[in-house]
């Protein structure tokens, strides 16, 4: 989400005749659009600042994203930087750059009613694979999370701005467009059309070749959208669905409202619905209390399910939620050695997915050149990355036979183009 919130704020940038420089050193402006689920992400920012007042031409600086919602003058009074701009209220950002060049403050943190999205300039110029917000924040009150406090609650863009953003983006050169959400799969409106509802509309434009979506919470996994998956040829097969723990004690405390069983249980349905469906989720280690047992727990479902690819994280303590306060948090030492373990289980895994496609031959839409001179890089339908020699050209889709697979990636050999 903050690649799609970056690509809009370039655009509205674009549209006041500020053009893109070459590198942070040599801008006069820079925008760091910023993160502030884990404590890591947070402090980069400060040391980005720190490195670009040291090394740059003294850019005036903007400070937008999470950061900037959760700490406002914070930042100012730490940091020095001239605009801070919250990530619902991005869409002010030229004005707020005027008002700080006019030597004004310029800090805006507030989360209006009225979306920011109506404010946006129309999509232009993007890649064969694009990013589309549909929804945003989130409700749901996870013990150990930010996000309900610095995206806000959760909204659903209207269906009509969905639609016209999407065809859009295929008339500006995307084949395959990425559904976007903090819990993506809430998206809905008042008539109830769900996001298996918005595919089926997205199926329905020409030029568009694959849809996908992310990030979806199990509790908001509809039989629609389960269904979508074994009706919809457009909807790639491959569901990022994080569970974060496999102990329903861990769970409970984390307020998951879903259990290990429950979970897997969803997990059962998409396969029956879609057999060769790549599963994805995200874990955390170590929130407050877990023991050897639990987290032994989550090992034990990892093995289970079988994921293609996931993100694993240590538990990081985010001031202003509930688990930051809870006894019992775990030692660095103990989180270390038990996402090293978990990371270890996860690769295994993905590697015996690689392994497995190996020998097929899938449709793949070609998105980058690679290193090596005639080399191509694409995506297959299960999110792999795929490289080969070819003389297809970005945005084409062609079929490609899997010769080689690699632990985080594929080479193949081109079949044929692809009619779409
Ligand atoms: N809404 C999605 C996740 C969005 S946040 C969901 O609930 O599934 C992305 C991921 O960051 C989460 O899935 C979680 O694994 C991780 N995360 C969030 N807060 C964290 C924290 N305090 N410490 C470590 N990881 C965290
Ligand atoms: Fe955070 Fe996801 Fe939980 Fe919402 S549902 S609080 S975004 S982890």
């Amino acid at each position: 989400m903050n690649v799609y919130d970056g690509e809009r704020m370039a655009e509205l940038m674009a549209a006041q005749g500020l053009t893109a420089a070459a590198d942070a050193g040599s801008a006069d402006l820079v925008v760091l659009n910023t993160c502030h689920i884990r404590e890591k992400a947070t402090e980069k920012v400060y040391s980005d600042i720190g490195r670009l007042r040291k090394h740059g031409k003294d850019p005036m600086i903007a400070v937008a994203g999470c950061v900037a919602q959760a700490e406002g003058e914070e930042i100012v009074r730490r940091a020095k930087v001239d605009v801070v701009v919250g990530p619902q209220a991005y869409h002010n950002l030229p004005q707020l750059v005027a008002d700080a060049a006019a030597g004004k403050a310029a800090l805006d943190t507030d989360m209006p009613i009225a979306s920011k999205f109506g404010a946006l300039p129309r999509r232009r110029k993007v890649g064969p694979s694009a990013f589309l917000t549909v929804q945003e924040g989130c409700d749901k009150f996870c013990t150990y999370c930010v996000v309900p406090y610095t995206r806000g609650a959760e909204v659903s863009r209207p269906f009509a701005a969905i639609v016209d953003e999407a065809k859009a983006l295929v008339d500006a050169g995307a084949r395959e467009i990425t559904l976007l959400g903090q819990n993506v799969n809430a998206w809905d409106d008042a008539e109830g059309t769900g996001l298996h509802g918005l595919i089926a509309a997205l199926d329905r434009i020409e030029g568009l070749a694959r849809i996908r979506y992310t990030t979806s919470h199990p509790n908001d996994m509809r039989e629609g959208l389960i269904r979508a998956h074994a009706e919809v040829e457009k909807l790639m097969p491959f569901l990022h669905l994080p569970v974060q723990s496999g102990s329903d004690r861990v769970l409970k405390a984390m307020n998951r409202s879903h259990s290990r069983d429950s979970y897997l249980r969803i997990l059962d349905r998409v396969r029956a619905a879609r057999p060769d469906i790549a599963l994805s989720g995200d874990f955390i280690v170590g929130f407050p209390g877990e023991t050897d047992a639990e987290f032994e727990a989550t090992l034990s479902l990892v093995d289970a399910v079988g994921y293609a690819q996931c993100f694993s994280f240590k538990y990081s303590p985010r001031p202003g939620t509930p688990a930051a306060d809870m006894a019992d948090q775990i030692a660095a030492e103990v989180m270390d050695e038990r996402l090293q373990r978990l990371q270890a289980s996860l690769n295994r895994h993905q590697a015996a997915f690689n392994a497995a496609t190996a020998g097929r031959t899938c449709p793949v839409l070609i998105e980058r050149t690679g290193k090596l001179p005639g080399q191509m890089l694409g995506k297959s339908p299960w999110l792999q990355s795929v490289h080969l020699l070819t003389d297809a050209k970005i945005g084409d889709l062609i079929d490609v036979e899997i010769v080689r697979a690699d632990p985080n990636s594929l080479s193949g050999v081109q079949r044929a183009r692809v009619a779409a």
